[in-house]
């Protein structure tokens, strides 16, 4: 059974009548493994002796649509589908091409429907459907948390670090780090597809065929899908998690697992990644603390994309500073095409421009010299976020917002005072050819650029 903590209940409107099917609508969770969400709804289904539909789209209308997110959604389609009908329940994809086509087939669903779930999610365009939709669906509306291995809903309040995190998440993993084994439905999906169900076979002609931002290319690292998961974890778990805790600092040794895409768009579960690779303590404080302390931060700050989401320390250390004067300053657009004169920055921003995310620790880097070298703070935040939403494949998630944030002092605490930074935590170039081999990173995304393929991935 599904815990009644992952599940809240948005509405209070009457089950349908006569219905057809219980909806389970997969917005963020786009898999058949380990989910919450699609176990509650097999067990509505089951209570209402009905069968199982389960609705997957694609919008035009998102933020920075474009060719990259859409490529690496459509790689997920075909095997969710089979794998939703291997089950036993429905399955109807939408691509939603022209923002002239229609924007109701979740609506028309539901009118068949006995109930519909969905994936709880505390950001983008998952908080917005779950706060705008319940209240016009007309059925009882059930968001279900299925991203995080200890439920959100554990933690009432917004804590305040790791540290205050931490001892929690360890009290509450023996009870769910757990294998979760997906309910059995009863009643097979027996009816044809709605005719607006869209066949996902030539990804390359159906991404073309949207109006969407062509100038994003394909990840040249990346191919999105259940398969292009499992072979990263497989791969992560068989042959680099070993070094993981010596090496994770390290962008050139490739040491971490490149989960992000896969867990953002929920083709993989962090439930799953955590029992394949609970042997590592390092790699469960990145996996389950600090990615749940994202996931707390954005379900209890209304405005995680805002300045004034920092703790009280960090936005009167910014203000005493604000007016500082840079050294250097870039325009969004220089950042965007990594035209700056610190070449470990552009090599950065070039493995965010053609991987779709950059190496963790770098990332912290990238970040703190976008705050130094932006005119002013709340640009420097515009601009990371900007580039996230646009290039990152594992961006518009708690992570993007958080660990912006974290740039600019959230969850961490004063270190001394400096120009531009005040009292938040400086990073800089020398620390950075210490401690990592800069070189060797930067030859590398020379020769992604140089070759447009990537032999260390996909
Ligand atoms: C400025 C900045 C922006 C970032 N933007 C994103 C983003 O858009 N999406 C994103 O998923 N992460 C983001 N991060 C956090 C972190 O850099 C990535 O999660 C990590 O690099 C992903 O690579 P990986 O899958 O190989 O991580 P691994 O080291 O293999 O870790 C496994 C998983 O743990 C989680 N994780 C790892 N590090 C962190 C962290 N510091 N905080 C929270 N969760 C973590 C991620 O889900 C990751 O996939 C950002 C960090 C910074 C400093």
């Amino acid at each position: 059974m599904v815990s009644n903590v992952r599940a809240r209940l948005l509405n209070a409107a009457a089950p349908g009548r006569d219905s057809g099917y219980v909806l389970y609508w997969a917005q963020m969770n786009r898999r058949v493994e380990a989910n919450h969400a699609l176990a509650f709804a097999i067990e509505k289904a089951n209570a209402c002796q009905l069968p199982l539909l389960v609705y997957e789209a694609l919008t035009n209308t998102y933020r920075a649509a474009n060719d990259r997110i859409h490529t690496f959604v459509l790689e997920g389609v075909p095997e969710f589908q089979k794998r939703v009908e291997a089950l036993g329940a429905g399955y109807a994809f939408y691509l939603r091409r022209r923002k002239s086509d229609s924007n109701r087939t979740l609506y028309e669903l539901a009118k068949r429907a006995a109930l519909i779930v969905t994936d709880d999610y505390p950001c983008f365009i998952g908080a917005d459907h779950n706060a705008r939709i319940p209240a016009k669906i007309g059925i009882p509306y059930y968001a279900v948390d299925a991203s995080c291995v200890t439920p959100m809903a554990s933690y009432p309040k917004r804590e305040w670090a790791a540290y205050t995190m931490r001892p929690k998440v360890h009290r509450l993993l023996p009870e769910h780090l757990l294998p979760f084994s997906m309910p059995k439905l009863e009643h097979r999906w027996r009816e044809a597809r709605p005719a607006w169900h869209t066949p996902v076979d030539n990804i390359g002609q159906l991404v073309e065929s949207c109006e969407i931002d062509h100038s994003v290319k394909p990840s040249i690292s990346y191919t999105g899908g259940r398969l292009a998961a499992e072979r990263h974890l497989r791969e992560f778990v068989e042959k680099r998690i070993g070094r993981y805790s010596a090496e994770r600092n390290s962008p050139s040794n490739h040491a971490t697992s490149e989960l992000s895409p896969y867990l953002h768009f929920g083709q993989i579960g962090a439930l799953e990644v955590a029992l394949a690779s609970s042997a590592c303590p390092e790699f469960m404080e990145e996996l389950i603390v600090r990615r749940e302390l994202a996931f707390n931060f954005a379900r209890h700050c209304a405005e995680p994309d805002r300045l004034s989401a920092l703790p009280e320390w960090a936005q009167l250390t910014l203000h005493k500073h604000a007016k500082d004067r840079r050294e250097h300053m870039y325009s969004q657009d220089a950042f965007e095409q990594a035209r700056t004169h610190d070449s470990l920055w552009n090599a950065c921003q070039k493995e965010m421009l053609l991987r779709g995310r950059i190496h963790g620790y770098y990332r912290m880097y990238w970040g703190k010299k976008i705050i130094e070298w932006s005119p002013t703070h709340q640009t420097a935040q515009d601009t990371m976020l900007y580039l996230h939403d646009k290039y990152a494949l594992d961006g518009r998630d708690p992570n993007t917002y958080t660990s912006v944030l974290w740039c600019f002092g959230l969850h961490d605490r004063p270190w001394g005072e400096r120009p531009v930074f005040g009292t938040i935590r400086y990073m800089g170039y020398d620390g950075m050819k210490r401690k990592t081999d800069v070189p060797a990173y930067i030859q590398e995304i020379e020769y992604l650029e140089r070759m447009g393929k990537d032999p260390f991935r996909r």
